[in-house]
C-alpha cells in the first residue's frame, strides 16, 4: 500500500460540499482514509467566495494517475465542471498533491504539488495528516514548511463539517444525534425515498431516518473501504502444524445485491497449513470484509476462501455458508428457517474426498 495526500476545497456551499467529497472518498472501493485535517477557511486565491479547506491522508495500491482519475470522477459526480479560469468557484476541488515515492507530471500538475510551498490552504491540512513528509526534498518537513502558513489560515469551528480522524468508521455506530450531519447527499436521497413512499419526512420519527440509514448503510458497506492487508498484518505466524484449523459458526450479516435486504447466518471455514498460520480472531474480521457489501452468497463464499488461500496459501481451503436471505423468507419463496448453503473448495478440500468429508463431518456437530 501506497501513501499519499488528497486535498479537498470548496466555495460553493463548502458546508455540504466537503462532507459529501470525505463520505464518497471513504466510499471508494481501491483507497483507504487514513487520517483526515482539521477544516479550514481561507480567502479565494482570485477573489470571490471563500473557501472551506481539508486533506486526507489515504492508503492505496492504485497509481498516481489512477488516483487522479478517480478524484475526478467524484469531482464530476458533484456537479464540478473545469474551464480554463482555474480560479472560478467550485463545488469541489480534490487534488493528489503527494504520492509516496513519486515525482511527476500527471495532466499538467506536478506531484508534489508546488503551490504546497505557496499556499497555506494547501500546507496546513497536508501537515495536519502528514506533519513529518519530506518535501519538497529530504531533510525538510511538511510541518515545518507549514509553520509559518498557520497565521495566516483560520482553523473553521464548525463540528458539522470537521469531523475529525474516523468520523466515518463503523465502530462509531448508527447513532443520530441532533444536528449531526453526516453525507448531505445521501441523507438527501433518503429523504426522497420517504416521499416516494407516500411518507412525511418531517415527522418526528422520520426526522433523522436519513441519517441514521446513512450511517447504517455506511456501517454495511463497509467493506468495500477495508483492506485484506490491514486485517492480517502481523497476525500470521509460522507453524509446523499440518492438521487441520477449522473456525466455524461464526455469525455474518450480508446485503443481497438484488434488493439490498439482508441475508444472515453462520460461516465455517478450515484451511490445511502449510508452514502458515493466523490469529483465529482474524478469520471473522476477513468474513466481514466481504459480508459488509452487496453480495450473493455464492460470491460471498468464494471470497472467502480466495482471501484465505491468498493470505495463507496453505495446502487447502473449505468455506462453507448457511444464510437465510429475507428477500426469499419474507416474501415466503423460502420456509423461514430454511436456509441456503453454500461452499468453496480449494486444494486438497477439492481434491482428497476424505479431507472434505471430515470437515463436513466437523462443522455438523
Ligand atoms: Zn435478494
Amino acid at each position: 500500500m501506497t501513501r499519499a495526500v488528497v486535498s479537498l476545497g470548496s466555495n460553493v456551499e463548502p458546508e455540504r460540499n466537503l462532507p459529501t467529497a470525505l463520505a464518497r472518498l471513504h466510499r471508494q472501493p481501491g483507497i483507504v482514509v487514513v487520517d483526515q485535517s482539521r477544516c479550514y477557511r481561507s480567502a479565494a486565491v482570485g477573489g470571490g467566495p471563500e473557501f472551506l479547506n481539508a486533506a486526507v491522508l489515504i492508503e492505496t495500491r492504485l497509481g498516481p494517475a489512477q488516483v487522479r482519475t478517480l478524484l475526478r470522477g467524484i469531482e464530476s459526480g458533484m456537479g464540478r465542471v473545469r474551464t480554463a479560469d482555474r480560479n472560478a468557484p467550485r463545488p469541489i476541488d480534490l487534488d493528489l498533491i503527494l504520492y509516496e515515492g513519486f515525482v511527476g507530471e500527471i495532466d499538467g500538475t506536478m506531484i508534489p504539488d508546488t503551490d504546497i510551498g505557496r499556499y497555506a490552504h494547501l500546507a496546513v491540512p497536508a501537515a495536519d495528516v502528514a506533519p513529518n513528509w519530506e518535501y519538497p526534498s529530504p531533510g525538510s518537513l511538511l510541518k515545518t514548511i507549514a509553520g509559518p502558513f498557520r497565521n495566516h489560515i483560520e482553523v473553521f469551528m464548525s463540528s458539522d463539517i470537521s469531523p475529525g480522524p474516523g468520523r466515518y468508521a463503523p465502530e462509531q455506530g448508527m447513532e443520530a444525534t441532533a444536528d449531526e450531519i453526516h453525507d448531505p447527499e445521501f441523507e438527501a436521497t433518503v429523504r426522497s425515498m420517504l416521499l416516494q413512499l407516500g411518507e412525511d419526512p418531517s415527522r418526528e420519527g422520520l426526522m433523522r431516518t436519513p441519517l441514521r440509514v446513512a450511517k447504517a448503510m455506511d456501517f454495511l458497506t463497509s467493506g468495500y473501504t477495508g483492506s485484506l492487508e490491514e486485517i492480517v498484518n502481523n497476525a500470521i505466524f509460522e507453524s509446523d502444524m499440518d492438521e487441520m484449523v477449522l473456525v466455524k459458526d461464526v455469525e455474518f450479516y450480508s446485503l443481497c445485491e438484488h434488493h439490498m435486504l439482508p441475508f444472515f447466518g453462520k460461516a465455517h471455514v478450515g484451511y490445511l497449513p502449510n508452514r502458515k498460520i493466523i490469529g483465529l480472531s482474524k478469520i471473522p474480521r476477513i468474513i466481514d470484509l466481504y459480508a459488509r457489501r452487496l453480495q450473493v452468497q455464492e460470491r460471498l463464499t468464494s471470497q472467502i476462501a480466495d482471501a484465505v488461500d491468498q493470505v495463507l496459501e496453505p495446502h487447502g481451503v473449505a468455506v462453507v455458508m448457511e444464510g437465510s436471505h429475507f428477500c426469499m423468507m419474507m416474501r415466503g419463496v423460502q420456509k423461514q428457517g430454511t436456509s441456503m448453503v453454500t461452499s468453496a473448495m480449494r486444494g486438497g478440500f477439492r481434491t482428497n474426498p476424505l479431507t472434505r468429508s471430515e470437515f463436513m463431518e466437523l462443522i455438523r456437530d
